[in-house]
């Protein structure tokens, strides 16, 4: 196990930890980062192997068992009540940002292109075995999300419907034709600088919402994902995606179009396709939301999109 993998597997130690011993969402007051460190540095043995080890927190105060995501039955594991995704009073619009709040990704900067692919090919291969919620078992096939490393855009919806439960892939029924529109309208195609991923990887029984436990339970996975993707930039596709990597408690109505940061990333909330489509009345400021990504990546992705443009992501 190289630095890199040692730190990123502690991190998510003392993340189940923290669960444990703060389920009411406390605070700790120095960031998970800085006691990853210390752990590491106080020289923490990884030669036992195996993932239900329990090892002392830096606070040398408690136990925790490994791999949130894992095959662990979701009895067995622990809620995720704090904050999964690292955001919430750190995180904000730009400007009040998100520095100095914890970061809960997993160090992957040092990994190759080959590297970084074979582990996102891995981690894509447990989602469609996870049994980590209930929502395991009325899956047809996970939907891990897919795309391209280093895209201009990494797109997080709430969570596989019908189609995409039915094929295994992301947006792929009438919401997803009608996203790829919005991207042609900016530039962008799925194949070639996209990435597309949701909150949780399992279709929640009739299209209900995600409930706490379950994108708790699946939040490891996106968060992996978002850092071996390295995206320039996340839009996040409804409210639910929005609330979660945000942190922020307004509705998707009061926050889309803002830039937001989520581990440093350049986030924008928009509407749900599939909202979109049943409220025409939304599509006016999608396309605004659009406009201003596409003008963020112009500005600080070298984006050119094709000449002739457009004006509006159509129905
Ligand atoms: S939704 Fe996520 S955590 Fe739940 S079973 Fe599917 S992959 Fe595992």
């Amino acid at each position: 196990m190289n630095n890199s993998d040692r730190r990123d597997r502690m991190y998510r130690i003392l993340l189940d930890a923290e669960a444990l011993l703060h389920p009411t969402g406390e605070v700790h007051a120095r960031p998970l980062d800085q006691r990853v460190d210390e752990v590491i540095a106080r020289g923490w043995d990884e030669t036992g192997g195996g993932d239900d080890r329990s090892v002392g927190t830096s606070d040398g105060s408690a136990t925790a068992r490994h791999n949130p995501a894992s095959d662990q039955p979701a009895s067995d594991r622990p809620a995720f009540s704090a904050d999964t995704f690292g955001v919430g009073a750190g995180s904000g619009p730009s400007g009040d940002s998100a520095a100095g709040a914890p970061s809960s990704t997993p160090d992957l900067s040092g990994l190759s292109d080959e590297e970084r692919r074979a582990r996102l090919d891995a981690l894509h291969e447990r989602v469609r075995t996870c049994q980590a919620c209930p929502l395991a078992m009325g899956r047809t096939n996970a939907v891990p999300g897919e795309g391209v490393l280093d895209p201009l855009v990494m797109i997080v919806g709430e969570g596989p419907g019908y189609h995409e439960d039915q094929q295994g892939q992301p947006f792929v029924g009438k919401a997803g034709q009608y996203l790829d529109k919005w991207l042609e309208a900016i530039g962008l195609t799925r194949n070639h600088n996209t990435f597309i991923a949701n909150i949780v990887k399992c279709r929640p029984p009739n299209n209900r919402d995600p409930k706490p436990e379950e994108s708790d339970a699946c939040a490891p996975y996106l968060r992996e994902q978002i850092a071996l993707v390295r995206p320039r930039l996340i839009l996040t596709v409804g409210r639910i995606s929005a609330r979660i990597l945000t942190g922020s408690t307004q509705g998707i109505t009061r926050i889309h179009g803002t830039f937001y940061r989520h581990e440093g990333i350049p986030l924008v909330p928009t509407f749900h396709p599939s909202g979109v489509l049943r409220n025409p009345s939304y599509r006016r400021p999608v396309w605004e939301d659009l406009k201003k990504v596409r003008n963020w990546l112009i500005d600080n992705a070298g984006h050119v999109p094709p000449e002739g443009g457009a004006d509006g992501p159509g129905e």
